[in-house]
């Protein structure tokens, strides 16, 4: 009998362990997200990196997944030439580039107005309009699908959009996404770079060091822009706190964006359209 009591105690301890566990200590996360958590400096790819690290996965489905963090790449096709002109959306004899789209019926109401909000945030400025999908054939299909995610460019058909809710819920995450699918990459991949920002290579989270690859870029001819909705942010990937792109010119300033596009971002579109810099579209 004293032996049965003592197995019985013994499995409840081995059992109430990992549970105890499971309930209720945190997730691992990189020191480098907790610490920035109180802290007023965080960015739209911060909020993605968020989204994406820690709650979906990095593969899509068994023949996609993401680079950069936030970029979809099917395997198999020519995987990304497109950082200037081979991808772009078509423009209308009106001089507007018209994306239509397809909204999941899974979003409710606030959900829609916000994704609506993200569109006009990428329209102000820009030549760029987003309409429902009445019958194109190339369309951004919008889905509240696992994290924050986009395929870059046009890429001809239906194109899924990923907007998980609530985390990738917000107009910059969401506009951040749109530029993806208009053909840009982030800011810091760009060619001439390291002319602007150290990557500092030892603080980056070991398996995520591609994320800070950079592309023969068409730059436009504008400016390095550190205020780039498509920028990380100084802590992007950090695996111990430390900053992992820290400005050249001056260590004052900011690092990616938290809330809409940049006056550059905005030109950005413009230039790649060919749609003149003007503001009154
Ligand atoms: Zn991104």
């Amino acid at each position: 009998m004293d032996r049965i009591i003592l197995l019985y105690l013994l499995s409840a301890c081995i059992s109430a362990v990992p549970a105890q566990k499971f309930l209720y200590s945190s997730p691992w996360v990189p020191r480098g997200i907790q610490e920035r958590e109180d802290r007023d400096d965080g960015t739209i790819m911060d909020e993605i990196i968020k989204a994406n690290e820690f709650q979906a996965s990095r593969i899509i489905d068994g023949s996609t997944s993401l680079r950069e963090g936030d970029i979809a790449v099917s395997a198999g096709r020519r995987s990304k030439v497109c950082f200037a002109k081979s991808c772009l959306w078509s423009k209308s004899v009106d001089g507007h580039v018209y994306i239509a789209y397809n909204l999941s019926p899974e979003y409710g109401e606030i959900e829609e107005k916000l994704i609506k909000k993200g569109m006009e945030t990428v329209e102000k400025g820009t030549c760029v309009r987003f309409v429902p999908r009445t019958h194109q054939r190339d369309y951004i299909d919008i889905q509240p699908k696992s994290g924050c995610w986009s395929y870059l460019g046009a890429r001809g058909g239906r194109q899924t959009v990923s907007l998980q809710s609530p985390s990738c819920l917000q107009v910059g995450v969401i506009a951040h996404e749109f530029m993806h699918a208009l053909g840009f990459v982030h800011e810091q991949s760009r060619s001439d770079r390291d002319n602007y920002v150290t990557i500092m290579w030892p603080h980056i989270w070991r398996d995520r060091l591609r994320n800070f690859e950079k592309f023969r870029t068409d730059n436009l001819n504008l400016p390095y822009d550190y205020n780039s909705i498509m920028h990380f942010g100084m802590y992007a990937y950090s695996q111990d706190g430390e900053p992992t792109i820290i400005p050249k010119s001056s260590q004052n300033i900011k690092v990616g964006q938290a809330t809409t596009l940049s006056h550059i971002d905005k030109m950005k579109i413009n230039r790649l359209y060919k749609c003149g810099d003007n503001d009154d579209y």
